[in-house]
């Protein structure tokens, strides 16, 4: 539960405006693909055996590609995005493109991720209404081993590990010079506490260089879930203050919960996460206050599905008479889940855009088998987007009788 009283302005219930870009044989589909994804012990068989099916290159990509895939992704390239693009922009929701594929590990891989990153930011200045953000991840650019020796063991970085290093922040600046040189905002994902040092200092030196101006370019993400976040975001508005730039937040409360607290346990440290939830909520909804008060410096992106938290600063925007689409305050979700918040924020008049990943089935893989997971039954609860669905099939039955 978030700890500020809400004032509910904006109707998350409302699934007529939340599916209304669905027809009836759409939303059929998205509740049979809920439907087995609420299955705990389907998700687990399911998954194991794609995993099986895919190393022995059964075919089975059609049927991935035209229930998990199409539920989460845009299409398989820049170009295949476009339906995808053109269906969120008539509900007033941006799309921000998210190139997924996962575990790229040699030089060769970083350039034609950077590559395909630089495509993603001339796709959003070509459609800068529909295209608002363009985002990506460290760890596709550099490897994650490397990364992780610059924050915890500088002292045994090797002139070569310089070398690579240099590579990784010149592939960094490339794209933020050239997303500010088209006044496209770029957000940097936030990842695990191990590399995060790194991605931190790498993104503040690009907010120096190029959120100025009155531009605020680059997008730094702050997890409150973990414990030095809201000191973080406040230490980062004060420096950007005297230095005379501006700071780009994306609020998120943080995607890699089990993977700290193990390492956390097996190597010895103090977990860097918050010991419970509420202690995270906490921490989200003050760094929600926080920016509302420091919108001078600040322009944030409340990167959440979490409902309380949109009411909350939806709250605090009126109280402040900030107009509901305010250039510094967004709202963004993952496609294909909360349409529920996402095209009621819309419908309200707040700017919202939604992640839409990309890349070849294959290779998307690991991100379709996490949403699988995070949409399946907990303790026998049906999932909210599961009950939603539902709800929205049984309101236009109810209509039509
Ligand atoms: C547009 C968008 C962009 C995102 N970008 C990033 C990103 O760059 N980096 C990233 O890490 N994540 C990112 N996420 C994922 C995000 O961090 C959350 O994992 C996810 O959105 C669920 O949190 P919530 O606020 O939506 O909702 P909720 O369901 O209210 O919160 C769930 C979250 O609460 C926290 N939590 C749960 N249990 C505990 C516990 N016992 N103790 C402490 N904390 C707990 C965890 O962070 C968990 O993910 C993004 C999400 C969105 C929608």
């Amino acid at each position: 539960m978030s700890t500020v009283q809400t004032k509910k302005s904006v109707s998350f219930e409302d699934t007529s405006v939340a599916f209304a870009h669905q027809s009836d044989s759409k939303l059929r589909k998205t509740y049979l693909i809920f439907a087995m994804m609420n299955q705990n012990w389907l998700v687990k068989i399911g998954t194991f055996f794609i995993k099986i099916a895919i190393r022995l290159g059964l075919p089975i990509k059609f049927l991935i590609k035209n229930t998990l895939f199409e539920q989460f992704c845009g299409g398989e390239s820049i170009e295949t995005c476009q339906k995808a693009i053109d269906n969120l922009a008539k509900a007033h929701v941006g799309t921000i493109l998210d190139y997924s594929v996962e575990g790229e590990d040699n030089e060769k891989d970083f350039d034609k991720t950077t590559q395909e990153l630089l495509l993603t930011i001339n796709k959003s200045a070509s459609q800068q209404a529909n295209i608002p953000f363009s985002v990506f991840k460290v760890s596709g650019i550099g490897s994650v081993e490397l990364l992780e020796k610059v924050q915890e063991h500088p002292e045994d970085l090797t002139p070569e590990d310089n070398a690579v290093f240099d590579r990784v922040k010149a592939r960094v600046a490339r794209l933020c010079e050239e997303a500010s040189r088209l006044n496209v905002r770029l957000f940097f994902d936030a990842e695990e506490s191990w590399i995060q040092d790194v991605i931190d200092q790498l993104c503040y030196d690009m907010m120096a260089k190029h959120n100025v101006k009155g531009k605020t370019i680059v997008y730094n993400t702050y997890q409150l879930y973990r414990w030095e976040s809201y000191e973080n975001l406040i230490a980062s508005c004060d420096k950007a203050r005297k230095g005379g730039y501006t700071v780009g937040a994306k609020l998120v409360r943080g995607a890699y919960i089990e993977k700290e607290r193990r390492r956390a346990f097996e190597m010895n440290y103090r977990d860097p996460i918050h010991n419970n939830k509420q202690e995270t909520d906490e921490d989200f909804d003050k760094a929600v206050v926080y920016a509302i008060d420091n919108l001078d410096v600040l322009s944030i992106c409340m990167g959440t599905h979490n409902e309380n938290s949109c009411h909350l600063c939806m709250k605090l925007m009126a109280e402040k008479g900030i107009a509901n689409d305010d250039k510094r305050v967004w709202f963004a979700q993952l496609l294909g889940m909360s349409d529920n918040i996402s095209y009621n924020l819309a419908n309200a008049g707040y700017n919202v855009a939604k992640y839409v990943p990309y890349g070849p089935v294959e290779a998307v893989m690991p991100y379709l088998f996490r949403r699988a997971e995070e949409n399946s039954s907990i303790a026998g609860q049906s999932s909210r987007e599961f009950l939603l669905v539902k709800r929205e099939i049984e309101r236009r039955k109810a209509k039509n009788c």
